[in-house]
């Protein structure tokens, strides 16, 4: 008996750990020269349903010479087997310790995983400090939405791969193959030339001095092949999407096949980073898709398909294509989901036919209680356009809705409370006018966090405990027995604010955290926000001074040396624009708007309906 499986007992649901699942791949290891360990952070639940991974999973294995598995964060009664056996991390398909690996990549979709980062270094026996590595340590990247302010993980991340990853991702593969072909470069001059591909930012080659206030004075380039500004990548054209992904043995969070149709979002919610960072928008054939459609369910036996994208609704296309996957797949009983529906977007024909086969949830998000607020964060629906959806909801047969809301947002005021309230009731009443019977709907609000490279990058959060006053206030005007009151942790919410808007200075409240024990903390139950606050007390370091101060236009932001493409001139308009209430139009389908990406890279939208 291997000690894995000695292991493999004492713990919740083995199958996380174990590999071999249908679709993944096993190389034979001497005879593959480049190994790269890819994983998102957290939970294989939560993992295996990442978009990324996936993407780069497959390009990696397609590639003769190299190998690329998966590891995800060991859940913590893993983590206490491992560690008493000294047992390294290890990975799903060969189960090599990720120590032997040439790459560990990350993919960083939230900030509250980061302690999780530096556990899984630590449980690798990696040096969690990118400073302390030698040349015995694998290469440890990072990419995702969070890499557009990396600055609170600068000291754990060896390089940031900023952008679109399929090319970027090669590139740095080539220098991996050059040193493989004889040349053996010592780590210090890898990194150096790897700084020089367009995309790839290595930390440990900037150099941040600070004012006398605390705020960052500038930010310099140490060695020449560094940058002083890196321009996120974009691929003009999207490659095919992956039809293979491995198919997990036990329930993920998003366990169905996933399909995506579109990249980028130009609707240009004032608040939503993605929305600004993924410009422009990138759309695939419908031909390809459902080519495409039919590989992955063969490949997968998915009884249920997503249509993923950051607004599904507004791809050009998507009443055929949804038809036609619909009627192809209609004796198969094969579902098909729209995550991400905007509600302006929405219509009677597509809920009909989504719900032809199964009904799945359905979600609106207006994001905001009032016109006003709305118009704020440049939202662009009406309550019109909500109270339509939702009669064609129910018309279709729903009888649950879903509405989210975030609170906290730039300029609001107690009647956008109210609003919130106010739009529910309505929805309530479409239903029971329309004689549905035990309407079911959930309220659910966020307290808004502000982004960097979005036009409310210079906006505080709110205070917790006036968070806490306007989630109790809705808990008690949502007092029915129709509707559900869900709301986020404060805590977490001011957190995740204090790491998307930090610089490189609270790293050591992350390593602090993480020797305290800290892990998982995006997971209610293991968030130990005392802890953290002890953390921040015995380094000195303010959270407040991150999360919750309003910032000029001309201080020097922690990630104004990473160009997201979008231009700061258009940011800041945005900003004037939101506290005017001015709506400002989709790309798509009025004039351009002047955000930069599509002249300043070459690159133009793409629509193919
Ligand atoms: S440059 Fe113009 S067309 Fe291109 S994404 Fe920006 S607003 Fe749209």
């Amino acid at each position: 008996m291997t000690s894995l499986d000695s292991i493999l007992y004492e713990v919740a649901k083995p199958a996380r750990y174990t590999g071999g699942e249908w679709n993944s791949i096993v190389k034979a290891w001497d005879k593959t020269p480049i190994k790269a360990a890819l994983s998102y952070p957290d939970v294989y639940e939560i993992g295996m349903s990442n978009m990324a991974v996936p993407i780069l999973y497959d390009l990696l294995n397609r590639q003769p010479d190299v190998v690329a598995e998966r590891v995800y964060a060991p859940w913590p009664d893993m983590e206490a087997a491992m560690r008493e056996k000294g047992m390294p991390l290890f990975s799903l398909e060969s189960k090599r310790p990720i120590r032997d690996f040439d790459i560990l990549g990350f993919s960083l979709g939230y900030e509250l995983t980061y302690t999780n980062v530096l556990n899984m270094l630590d449980l690798a026996h990696i040096p969690v400090l990118s400073a302390e590595r030698d040349e015995s340590s694998p290469l440890v990247i990072a990419g995702g939405t969070c890499v557009l302010n990396p600055e609170p993980m600068a000291d754990f991340i060896d390089v940031f791969l900023i952008g679109d990853g399929e090319e970027i991702i090669l590139e740095l593969i080539d220098a991996f193959r050059e040193q493989r072909a004889g040349r053996k470069i010592p780590r210090s001059q890898m990194l150096r030339r790897l700084a020089a591909i367009p995309g790839c930012y290595v930390p440990a080659f900037y150099e941040v001095s600070y004012r006398p206030d605390g705020m960052i004075d500038s930010i310099t380039p140490s060695v020449p092949e560094a940058k002083p500004s890196i321009s996120r990548r974009i691929i003009a054209k999207l490659p095919t999407p992956v039809t293979n992904p491995v198919v997990p043995f036990l329930e993920t969070v998003h366990d169905r096949g996933a399909i995506e149709i579109q990249r980028g979002c130009s609707h240009g919610c004032r608040f939503c980073q993605a929305g600004m960072i993924y410009r422009p928008v990138r759309e695939r054939s419908a031909e390809v898709l459902l080519r495409q459609t039919e590989a992955l369910i063969r490949s997968t036996g998915y009884g249920e398909l997503s249509l993923t994208s950051l607004s599904t609704g507004d791809y050009s296309c998507i009443q055929p294509l949804v038809s036609e996957i619909m009627s192809n797949y209609e004796t198969e009983r094969i579902g098909v989901s729209l995550p991400s529906l905007r509600i302006d977007s929405f219509d009677v024909k597509l809920a009909e036919e989504v719900q032809k086969v199964r009904k799945s949830g359905l979600t609106f998000a207006p994001e905001a209680g009032t016109q006003r607020l709305r118009d704020v964060i440049n939202k662009g629906v009406t309550e019109e356009n909500l109270l339509e959806a939702a009669e064609a909801a129910f018309r279709a047969g729903w009888s649950s809705i879903k509405l989210y809301f975030m609170i906290g947002l730039p300029t609001e005021e107690q009647a956008d409370l109210d609003g919130i309230v106010a739009l529910a009731k309505k929805v309530i009443a479409m239903g029971n006018k329309l004689g549905r019977r035990s309407i079911k709907l959930t309220v659910s609000t966020s307290s808004f966090v502000p982004k960097s490279h979005t036009p409310f990058q210079w906006e505080p959060q709110e205070g917790q405990s006036s968070l806490e006053l306007k989630q109790k206030y809705l808990r008690e005007k949502l007092r029915d027995k129709r509707i559900k009151y869900s709301y986020h942790d404060v805590h977490t919410s001011f957190l995740e604010a204090v790491f998307a808007k930090g610089d490189r200075r609270i790293a050591d409240v992350l390593e602090w955290a993480f020797k305290a024990g800290c892990r998982f903390d995006g997971w209610s139950e293991h968030f130990r926000y005392d802890v953290w606050l002890e953390g921040f007390e015995a380094l000195g370091i303010d959270p407040h001074f991150y999360a919750s101060r309003s910032l000029d236009y001309d201080d020097v932001l922690p990630w104004d040396h990473l160009e997201s493409s979008v231009t700061k001139r258009f940011l800041i308009e945005e900003h004037h624009r939101a506290l005017q209430g001015k709506l400002t139009l989709d790309c798509r389908f009025a004039d351009c708007t002047g955000c930069g990406v599509c002249p300043g890279r070459g690159v133009q939208i793409e629509l193919k309906g």
